[in-house]
């Protein structure tokens, strides 16, 4: 693993990028899109972008870097920092810090603990967070309270929010109403399920460019410029727990593989991209709209083991012997 007195190659990481890039258009299984968001259903397969962020501030980009696609459930991320910030250790009253071993929208682990989700990342943990967060800010305040933390990320660089797959990821979104409703049942959701709905649409439903999100990631980084340690203990101590969370539940129920292909905590979304981060070094976003079976990115996955395959970031160590 890299440590932060150690300096980045920025050559090998080219090198690295332009390879696995070439290698990832060229292959021959893209996976299939999410069914999940009927307005994703259309998105075309054959897409791969790849970006990282160095903490030199360096970006290497490959393929269709700066094509926006829908973040989806790597907003996850930013409503969880945000979360945390505002309520500190008393999240964890409400949401649990255990993988669940159960597909993303899963219900049946929440009535086995009675409302209390197991993760922040699954939907059911995703939108009790999102209810706190309401519950401070209001529905359209918590929605502009992660555009503004996007936005500053992005430097003030403009990016949307799609309005179609908001409305087709709420009209289809009879399992995360339910979801609510169970957690209201238990006594662990506070605000109106539509108003919470509606915010969580539309943070799943931004726009960001792999360039982008490599640089909104970069808050999770613990060295370089505007990374958690310039922003003080707290966020470095926050970025520290995410990426935690983010190594044993990011990736759904193929967390376990993921570590094991990959080794870097990140987050997926159902639109196909990946946010990793490589803790002191970098911030890495992939994306490529065809799944695999536990609703990761297939071959997103596949460049970022190839990655760590050819860079030594994992940060369970290197696999070359010189
Ligand atoms: N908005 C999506 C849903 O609730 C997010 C799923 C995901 O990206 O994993 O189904």
């Amino acid at each position: 693993m890299q440590d932060s007195s150690r300096p980045i190659d920025l050559d090998e990481v080219e090198r690295a990028v332009a390879g696995i890039t070439e290698q990832m258009r060229a292959s021959e299984q893209w996976g299939e899109v999410s069914t999940r968001i009927e307005a994703l259903k259309e998105v075309d397969t054959h897409h791969f972008g790849m970006a990282i962020l160095t903490r030199d501030g360096d970006i290497v980009a490959g393929g269709e870097a700066d094509t926006p696609f829908s973040i989806q459930s790597i907003s996850k991320v930013f409503s969880l920092e945000l979360a945390l910030e505002a309520y500190g250790d008393e999240l964890w009253k409400r949401v649990g810090r255990e993988p669940s071993g159960d597909p993303f929208n899963s219900i049946i682990d929440l009535e086995r603990h009675e409302g209390h989700p197991r993760n922040p990342f699954i939907n059911a943990g995703a939108l009790v967070v999102i209810d706190m967060l309401v519950e401070k800010l209001g529905g359209e305040g918590e929605v502009t309270a992660v555009i503004d933390f996007v936005s500053d990320l992005v430097d003030g660089e403009g990016f949307g929010i799609n309005e179609e797959v908001a409305r087709s990821d709420e009209t289809g979104g009879h399992l995360n109403r339910a979801l609510m409703s169970l957690a209201k049942h238990f006594g662990n959701f506070r605000c109106d399920i539509d108003q919470v709905m509606d915010a969580y649409v539309h943070q799943c439903a931004i726009e960001l460019s792999c360039r982008q999100l490599a640089r909104v990631g970069r808050f999770l980084m613990l060295e370089g410029p505007d990374a958690a340690s310039n922003r003080g203990d707290p966020a470095r101590c926050r970025a520290r727990r995410i990426m935690s969370l983010m190594m044993t539940c990011g990736q759904y129920d193929g967390s376990g593989d993921f570590a094991y292909r990959v080794g870097l905590p990140a987050k997926s979304g159902v639109g196909g991209g990946i946010l990793a981060i490589v803790p002191n070094t970098a911030s890495i976003a992939v994306w490529a709209p065809g799944l695999d079976a536990n609703g990761n990115s297939l071959l997103g996955t596949l460049a970022l083991e190839l990655l760590t395959d050819r860079i030594e970031w994992s940060v369970f160590g290197g696999i070359r012997t010189q």
